[in-house]
């Protein structure tokens, strides 16, 4: 349903993304995993229309059988109604609204008041805590719960892509978990993910494909057990000896 091809992306003097190319099929847990500085945030970035490749293009079909439309050139709100939802590094949550308020903006497109009604309760089955602190501002929630809301925001705009970078930064392990397997369990109904991680360990397990990033170019890819049994993914990112 996403197809990116040849992305070339330069930020400031850095030549982040060379030729870039992947592709998510409908369903799937895609994760693009690489070290710091691969350029893995700046491919997210430009899929979801925040910065503009210098070359190369990103065409999404938000619905089976459709047409692919390109949507290398459009605003990031444009590329929202597309059906792509964006949730990003450092989860940026508004830290003065409450939980509830922080929910509805991820539906701020939408007029659809029972269907809104309707995905905030699939929100709160997801993640029951939301439900507990919907009146809590989001600066008194934990990391976890933080990380939890803004992936529950990107659901409000009730996209067939979501795309996720790194949803594991700065969380304990135990949450870390818990959030992946939330991650699976929206898979397993019906959602496509596209999954950013440096851990690349627990990226690795839930996708079921991936590729590697290298200094802005996919160097490997495979289904998320091939890579992971890879001696040189081992090596590079696992912590293998
Ligand atoms: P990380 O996990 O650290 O976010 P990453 O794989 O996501 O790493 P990017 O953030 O996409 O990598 O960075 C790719 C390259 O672009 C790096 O060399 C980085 O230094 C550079 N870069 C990132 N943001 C900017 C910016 N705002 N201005 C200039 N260069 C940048």
């Amino acid at each position: 349903m996403l197809w990116v091809e040849n992305l070339d992306v330069r930020r400031g003097g850095t030549h982040a993304l060379r030729g870039a190319s992947l592709e998510v099929r409908r369903g799937e847990i895609v994760a693009l995993i690489g070290a710091n500085g691969a350029g893995k945030t700046t491919t997210l970035a430009t899929i979801s229309g925040l910065l503009r490749p210098r070359s190369g293009t990103v065409r999404f079909a938000a619905e089976p059988g459709a047409t692919p439309i390109e949507i290398t050139s459009l605003k990031a709100e444009a590329v929202v109604a597309a059906g792509l939802s964006h949730c990003p590094e450092g989860r940026q949550i508004f830290a003065n609204l409450s939980v509830a308020e922080n929910l509805a903006i991820g539906a701020f497109l939408r007029r659809d008041r029972d269907g809104i009604a309707k995905d905030i309760a699939d929100v709160h089955r997801l993640f029951p805590i939301l439900k507990e602190r919907a009146s809590v501002p989001g600066d008194r929630l934990s990391g976890g719960e933080q990380m939890m809301l803004a992936i529950g925001r990107a659901l409000m705009s009730r996209p067939k892509l979501l795309l996720l970078d790194e949803p594991s930064l700065g969380l304990a392990p135990r949450l870390v978990e818990q959030i992946f397997d939330i991650l699976e369990r929206i898979r397993d109904e019906g959602m496509t993910v596209l999954l950013v991680e440096q851990n690349a360990a627990m990226a690795l397990d839930i996708a079921d494909r991936a590729y590697v990033l290298e200094a802005g170019s996919i160097v490997l890819e495979g289904t998320g057990r091939a890579l992971a049994e890879d001696p040189n993914v081992q090596r590079a990112y696992l912590g293998a000896a």
